[in-house]
């Protein structure tokens, strides 16, 4: 990164890029790292906190599902005697149960077995559904919010197909009637239904899910002591990657982060940047603003895949620029002491990530008005993103927007919706 006046021996500058991730997670661990950067603004000046975060931050649209099919959902689930129908064919195994030891971050139970794949999942309850359609990390979703005595609970059911989705935003569901089958989209290992259950709206915190371990099962909302818990979640917690969590592995006593993407598996990969498509996705920003991010990246390392600017890394000492967002100066000092107590280590692309986030959220736009990260996602247009995080958290010398969007419009043509591959 650089800062507009340093001189830069390094190909570009970083800065500030504005991390957009919305977590859904938890932060739970605060370790007071300070930025120090060459010459920083005041504004920049300050420590930030990077943040583990348990839930997976991953985005849900609402509203477009369509139903695909034309077939009268027939089937009906179990329902017990609480009202509770368990939301696939009774008897299927829990393949990872509900913030199990080794997945603390896993807000929903997985159910998974023999022939699962497409076999029905149920509404839980009677309900309203608020969401059909993508979300990243689950590939679909559906969501549908109950009434419970008066209380709202919102059931979320992940990974289906698109094609499965049988019931529309804003349709009347019953107890144990059929909405789609069992999947294996999104971030999943194997074929299995994420089921999850929030108190208070898609918004709240999870719980152990009734539907699956009965109402004897203890009700876990999230810890009214975090202050992240009460917004984390504008999305779904975990993205049921059994294996992902391996790779995120929180210090022990810690909650374990956990990241939209498999990093085991972007770590090893020759072409890194669909992970980090998906985890900016995941993040919460649109298509338009991670294309936009990504394109800084891009052009600031002149590495499109990412693969050299995570593996090898080291470029030319501490003045040269390093890693995705090529840290350099004080913010490569700090990326480093980040580093050094994080025990995925500096190369793992999901730390980069993580870390990225948390910087533009400690970092002011220069404009004021709020932190970069938060900027970000008020941009509409993948010029408007590209140029957005150029001019705030990189903070070139002025002369390459262009390049920079020219690679965010690759990105997009690859990886967005409308173009060949979609995002899920
Ligand atoms: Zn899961």
């Amino acid at each position: 990164m650089i800062m507009e006046f340093t001189k830069r021996t390094t190909p570009l500058s970083i800065t500030y890029f504005i991390a957009a991730i919305v977590f859904t997670l938890t932060f739970f661990t605060s370790t007071a790292l300070a930025i120090t950067e060459a010459n920083p603004s005041e504004k920049e000046k300050g420590s930030f906190d990077i943040l583990y975060w348990e839930k997976c931050g991953v985005t849900g649209s609402s509203g477009t599902g369509t139903p695909s099919t034309t077939e009268e959902p027939t089937s009906t689930g179990a329902v017990d005697e609480s009202g509770w129908a368990f939301p696939t064919v009774a008897g299927t195994p829990i393949s990872s149960d509900y913030r199990a030891p080794n997945r603390p971050g896993h807000q929903g139970v997985d159910l998974a077995g023999p022939g699962i794949l497409g076999q029905p999942i149920y509404a839980s309850r009677d309900g309203t559904v608020t969401h059909s359609g993508t979300a990243s990390g689950f590939g679909y979703w559906i969501v549908i919010e109950h009434d419970v005595d008066g209380q709202i609970i919102s059931s979320v059911y992940g990974h289906m197909s698109g094609d499965d989705l049988m019931v529309p935003v804003g349709a009347k569901v019953k107890t144990g009637q059929q909405i789609s089958r069992v999947g294996n989209q999104g971030q999943s290992t194997g074929p299995h239904l994420h089921y999850e259950e929030r108190v208070g709206g898609v918004n709240g915190g999870d719980r152990k899910p009734v539907a699956v371990y009965g109402q004897t099962g203890n009700t876990t909302p999230a810890d009214p002591a975090d202050p992240a818990d009460q917004q984390a979640s504008t999305q779904p917690a975990d993205t049921s990657a059994a294996d992902q969590t391996s790779s995120c592995k929180g210090e022990s006593g810690s909650k374990t982060p956990v990241t939209p993407v498999n990093c085991a598996e972007a770590n090893k990969s020759e072409d890194k940047s669909k992970f980090v498509w998906d985890y900016l996705r995941g993040q919460g920003l649109s298509e338009e603003q991670t294309a936009g991010v990504m394109g800084n990246l891009a052009h600031e390392s002149g590495d499109p895949t990412f693969k050299k600017s995570t593996d090898v890394y080291e470029v030319g000492g501490a003045n040269a620029g390093y890693g995705l967002a090529q840290w350099s100066f004080g913010r490569q000092t700090s990326l480093r002491d980040a580093a050094a107590k994080d025990p995925r280590g500096l190369t793992d692309l999901c730390f980069q990530l993580d870390y990225l986030v948390e910087e533009s959220k400690a970092r002011e736009r220069r404009d004021g008005g709020g932190n970069e990260w938060d900027g970000i996602k008020e941009q509409k247009t993948i010029e408007d993103a590209t140029y957005y995080f150029e001019y705030n958290y990189e903070r070139p010398q002025p002369g390459s927007t262009g390049a920079r969007v020219k690679y965010a419009n690759e990105y997009m043509n690859k990886y967005g919706s409308g173009g060949g591959n979609r995002n899920v």
